[in-house]
């Protein structure tokens, strides 16, 4: 899910760091995203300038708004997580994520072409993401498409505002060859978002008279969206102005900050998790972190460095993660069963390592978890664990005494060429 502005982002260290060094890996959502039609329901909310709308989850509701919603061009848009729709392909070979048609019998037989397949974009996984709703809007003739942002930025401890007058399908490039053309503008968060700020803003985004002065009411708007609703960021792209006068919202990608669910529970209740990876979903019911990956060997850690660590050191000794699962800090027994309930849940899974340093975690507990969940789950594949900090010694007991085909290791290097080798 690669975005411009992904520059700017900031996950919990695990994703971070996890993210940054596995191409592969399946990036977990770090910040609950909305889509295309969810976030401009919101955006409306607040007084921010978006098209007329409806949404078709099959081709009989687009048939039914094509006879209801009259307007003189219909924008038809896939509806996924993902940016780059207007120069994304379908699975079934149709091009185009967003498309412009006049006449309104023409509106069923795209979104035909939509619903049901899957999208790719630069921005989305390689095969793509399944198309399940579109959105059908009333076209407005463009004059100019300008990028605006709002991010959360670590550099500055606040708020930032990030506009080009080059906005558009091209931003990425943009970004890499015309950097001056960005301009970047700090809020104080407990001051909030000046006029004469705003009116800067808009007048970086080249825009004059009667437009300048609604592009900077727009932006202080979205401002106030951005606060109140605890967003991480906000991308409008194209921010744009019409032929006829008006500054409006073409797109828009809002994320939100987890840690903020009990305040927003309205928002978070539009998550339908149909993007996500299910058993990322199922980890987050237990507290867990899951990151999926391609290779075959399971692992069960605490803490993003020992994940880091433990990956690798799978890789010098020639094997690779299938995922990592991350039991935190404050794991219970059961919750280590489900841990290897999600992590064995994968069928190319061919060995699972477990590398635990008990600081705050007892080792004890991940003992007993461990034993536990291999008779209950009726582990088939080769176990490996390295259990190193508090208590011990009553865990390599625990291990020891349970008649199972557990495999102990000293150290991480021992245990990394232990599941390699168990492979074999
Ligand atoms: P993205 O490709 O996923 O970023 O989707 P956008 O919603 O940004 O649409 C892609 C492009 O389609 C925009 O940059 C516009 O050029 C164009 N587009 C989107 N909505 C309209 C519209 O209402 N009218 C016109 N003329 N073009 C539009
Ligand atoms: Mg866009």
């Amino acid at each position: 899910m690669a975005s411009f502005v992904r520059v700017f982002k900031h996950g919990s260290a695990f994703y971070n760091l996890l993210e940054r060094k596995c191409a592969a890996a399946v990036v977990p959502v770090r910040y609950l995203n909305l889509q295309e039609y969810q976030s401009k329901q919101l955006m409306s909310e607040y007084g921010i300038c978006v098209q007329n709308f409806r949404v078709a989850s099959n081709v009989n509701e687009a048939e039914e708004i094509s006879h209801s919603f009259h307007v003189e061009e219909y924008v038809i848009k896939a509806q996924i997580l993902a940016g780059g729709r207007g120069k994304g392909t379908f699975s079934n070979g149709f091009k185009g994520g967003v498309k412009l048609t006049k006449n309104p019998k023409d509106v069923p037989n795209i979104v035909e072409q939509m619903i049901g397949h899957k999208l790719t974009t630069k921005q989305t996984p390689k095969g793509g993401v399944l198309v399940n709703k579109v959105m059908i809007a009333e076209a407005v003739d463009i004059a100019r498409e300008t990028y605006l942002a709002i991010l959360m930025d670590r550099e500055s401890g606040g708020p930032v505002i990030v506009a080009s007058s080059a906005g558009g399908v091209d931003i990425e490039e943009v970004a890499s060859k015309t950097p001056e053309l960005i301009h970047k503008e700090i809020i104080d968060i407990s001051r909030g978002i000046t006029d004469s700020q705003a009116r800067n803003v808009a007048q970086k985004l080249n825009f004059k008279d009667d437009l300048l002065h609604q592009a900077a009411q727009q932006i202080k708007k979205l401002y106030d969206l951005f606060i109140k609703v605890d967003a991480t960021q906000i991308e409008i792209n194209p921010f744009g102005e019409s032929k006829d006068k008006r500054v409006i919202c073409f797109d828009a990608k809002l994320n939100f900050d987890d840690n903020a669910e009990f305040r927003q529970k309205r928002i978070f209740a539009l998550d339908d998790h149909s993007e996500s990876d299910h058993r990322e979903v199922e980890a987050s019911k237990y507290h867990l972190n899951y990151i999926g990956m391609d290779g075959n060997i399971a692992c069960m850690v605490n803490g993003a460095g020992l994940a880091m660590a433990t990956m690798d050191i799978i890789h010098m000794y020639g094997g690779s993660p299938a995922n990592f699962l991350d039991v935190g800090g404050m794991v219970q027994e059961e919750q280590v069963l489900q841990a290897f309930r999600i992590l064995t849940s994968d069928e190319n899974v061919k060995a699972v390592l477990v590398n635990i340093f008990g600081g705050i975690v007892n080792c004890a507990i991940i003992a007993r978890g461990i034993t536990n969940a291999c008779r209950n789950i009726q582990l088939k594949v080769p176990l490996v664990v390295r259990l190193e900090g508090t208590n011990v010694d009553e865990a390599k007991a625990i291990l020891a005494n349970s008649g199972l085909p557990i495999v102990t290791a000293t150290d991480l290097d021992d245990a990394a060429r232990k599941a390699v080798a168990s492979l074999q």
